[in-house]
């Protein structure tokens, strides 16, 4: 019989299942206040529950947290972690301090399956889902390796893999995050990046969750985002657009979009007098990502003076666009450079 991993439970589940083992509800928040906010993941040394409820767990569930199997260190501060599951799949999650602020990205599948044509990710196609669970496992394996005192102030959802094509995991990986009971994480400090899943993003809009919501936009022009993209095939830019307008934002919340620069690709100054146009009527941000190379990859990056040219082309039409350097290139862990080997 396969063991449960706590962590895919939510707190209410985590209740139910300590009813269906003779002890009461509350049995099951205490649970969720030893693993989210002591950080406990031995069920034997949660001290002030009962032994034989304690010894009933140890027989039926499992509290997976994902072995560290390496982490390298960037010159600029940041870590890529490789993490490795019970199954033996790989995924990289990478922590980036950034003044007051420390970031997690993490990953939500194995691989993906969209192969955009800049991203090293997509080259190495879908090897499995993650599930809830393991995609909170990577926020306790990297928590754990902090110095005492220092916490994460951010999560985005930007590693290997699409979180909406794995839609259900994500949005109750988010619900963990975001629930006081367990991790008890802000929303406004989380932000999901979706690659454009209309369905997916109207799905979200109906969630109430209040996360930020990123998405990789990347062209103005439907043939030139069908080439980078293939799922603009299935839906153009308008439709895109028209899914973003209806999504509710909270409250002084704004939609980032994202657009990584290729030279000679999406980078002409044409193209962002486009983009802000596109974007009319919609509260948005920009976040330009210069590419980050790979091994291989059939794109270059774009020179400063370009790159700082269409940053101003928005910024003279009032939007609000910021140049991304990345984290980590120096140990491939920069946006887009993220692969494993999977070994099953
Ligand atoms: N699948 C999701 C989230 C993961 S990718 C998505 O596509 O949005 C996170 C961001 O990195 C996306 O905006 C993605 O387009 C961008 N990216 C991918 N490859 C890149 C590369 N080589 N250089 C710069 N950005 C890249
Ligand atoms: Fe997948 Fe996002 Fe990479 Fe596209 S950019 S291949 S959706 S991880």
């Amino acid at each position: 019989m396969s063991l449960i991993n706590l962590l895919d439970l939510l707190p209410d589940e985590l209740e139910s299942l300590a009813e269906s083992l003779g002890a009461p509800r509350y049995r099951g928040r205490q649970l969720a206040g030893w693993m989210y906010h002591k950080r406990v993941t031995d069920v034997l040394a949660m001290s002030d529950l009962p032994r034989p409820f304690r010894e009933a767990l140890t027989q039926r569930t499992t509290v997976a947290v994902p072995d560290v199997e390496r982490c390298t260190p960037s010159r600029d501060g940041s870590r890529k972690f490789v993490l490795r599951y019970d199954d033996g799949a790989r995924v990289q999650s990478v922590l980036m301090p950034d003044g007051e602020r420390l970031t997690l990205c993490v990953s939500t599948q194995v691989g993906c399956g969209f192969g955009c044509a800049f991203c090293y990710t997509g080259t190495m196609g879908l090897d499995r889902n993650l599930h809830a669970g393991e995609i909170i496992g990577q926020v306790l394996a990297a928590a754990r390796t902090l110095p005492s005192g220092q916490r994460l102030t951010h999560i985005v959802y930007m590693g290997m893999g699409e979180p909406l094509a794995n839609y259900g995991a994500t949005v109750k990986s988010l619900r963990l995050l975001t629930d006081p009971r367990a991790f008890g994480f802000s929303p406004r400090r989380i932000t999901v990046s979706t690659v454009g899943l209309v369905g997916g993003i109207e799905k979200l809009a109906q969630e109430n969750l209040r996360v930020n919501l990123a998405i990789s936009l990347h062209a103005t022009d439907n043939a030139i985002r069908d080439r980078l993209m293939p799922v603009n095939r299935g839906f153009a830019i308008e439709e895109l657009l028209a899914a973003c307008r209806r999504f509710p934002l909270p409250f002084r919340q704004r939609m980032t979009f994202e657009y990584v620069l290729l030279e000679d690709v999406n980078d002409s100054p044409a193209a962002a007098r486009e983009l802000a146009r596109l974007l009319k009527g919609i509260r948005a941000k920009i976040n330009l990502i210069p590419f980050n190379d790979w091994p291989g990859a059939p794109f270059a990056r774009p020179p400063l003076a370009r790159v700082l040219a269409f940053q101003n082309a928005l910024l003279e039409r009032g939007i609000t666009a910021t140049v991304r350097w990345s984290k980590g290139e120096d140990i491939g862990a920069a946006c887009g450079q993220l692969s494993e080997a999977v070994v099953a």
